[in-house]
């Protein structure tokens, strides 16, 4: 499929690449590296996000992040995107454009688009672009790895996550290979916080709540606590770690009430449970081992759905 997304790619001159809402480094890195690649080879490229401030702490390390002219686009290119509804209020300039492409690693990928690419081997879709520009013929330099070096760790988790195989290995090699500031990269990803994270993450530990001996842990941050605490989306994206560290834990969730709208964001993740199954009886989706949905409703009627689904699954 390559090939033919290679010869949409040459057939473009205005190239918008569409990451999902909410997008994370995986996300975000493997959009930045895109365009940058869709640059060598003389395209017009634009990474369009939904939020205006994107995870900004991530944006800090990406290269290529700089303000951007619009485009009237001749292809769309929805990166690491399970469906069209994580495409959000950009749903219209995918839709509007003839020629669509999807690249992605997400089991529950719906094929939305005219030529879909969709490697669920790959640990991240940082690993898919890496391929994309080899397959290209498309030189790396050091920006471009450094955004696929982002991607990669983070969705790898630092290289431990059971999605990490000997070719995730390969590439990080590779990309080791144009100097990345590496330490850099992780210390910004995983070791800076700020005070507002941390005091999230307290409020996060201090719900902490454990169910079927300990085979479930939950926590839970309120609308209220997000909105007192100036928290971002990017603050919260990793209190799930926490119940998931737990020994006894086969199925963490964090649940996080919307400060935007009547909905919860639920976040899974399990070592042995196929949790994508789990986000997808909720509209959500994911991987096997670390999926997310969004329940309509307030935080006490989702938390009671959503650990009902768990219970029939951790009888
Ligand atoms: P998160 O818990 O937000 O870190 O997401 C874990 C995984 O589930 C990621 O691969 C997301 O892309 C996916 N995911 C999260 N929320 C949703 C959703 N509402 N619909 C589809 N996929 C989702």
């Amino acid at each position: 499929m390559f090939t033919e997304i290679k010869a949409a790619i040459e057939k473009a001159d205005n190239i918008i690449i569409l990451p999902h809402k909410s997008a994370d480094a995986d996300c975000l890195g493997s959009a930045f590296a895109l365009k940058l690649i869709l640059k060598k080879l003389g395209k017009k490229a634009l990474v369009m996000l939904e939020e205006k401030e994107p995870f900004p702490h991530t944006c800090g390390i990406l290269n290529g992040v700089e303000e951007q002219v619009s485009l009237n686009a001749d292809l769309v290119i929805a990166v690491d995107c399970g469906d069209l509804e994580r495409l959000g209020e950009r749903i219209g300039v995918f839709k509007s454009c003839p020629e669509t492409v999807n690249i992605d690693h997400h089991p529950t990928n719906t094929m939305f688009a005219k030529y879909n690419f969709v490697d669920t081997n790959a640990a991240a879709t940082g690993e898919i672009i890496f391929h994309l520009a080899e397959f290209m013929n498309v030189a790396l330099d050091r920006d471009i790895a450094e955004n696929l070096y982002a991607a990669i760790v983070s969705d790898t988790g630092r290289f431990s996550y059971s999605n990490t195989t000997e070719n995730t290995h390969i590439i990080a090699a590779k990309l080791h290979g144009y100097k990345i500031n590496h330490t850099e990269i992780n210390e910004f990803l995983f070791e800076r916080n700020s005070l507002n994270k941390l005091m999230l993450v307290k409020a996060a530990l201090n719900s902490l709540q454990v169910y079927k001996e300990g085979k479930i842990a939950a926590v839970e941050v309120t609308r209220e606590q997000l909105l007192k605490l100036g928290a971002t989306e990017e603050d919260a994206s990793g209190l799930i770690s926490y119940p998931r560290s737990l020994e006894t834990a086969l199925i963490s969730v964090c649940f996080r009430e919307s400060t935007v709208s009547d909905t919860v964001k639920v976040s899974l993740r399990s070592n042995i449970y196929d949790v994508a199954q789990i986000a997808k009886q909720f509209g959500g989706g994911g991987h096997i081992r670390a999926s997310g949905c969004s329940i309509a409703g307030n935080l006490k009627d989702a938390k009671e759905k959503l650990l009902d689904a768990l219970f029939k699954v951790i009888e």
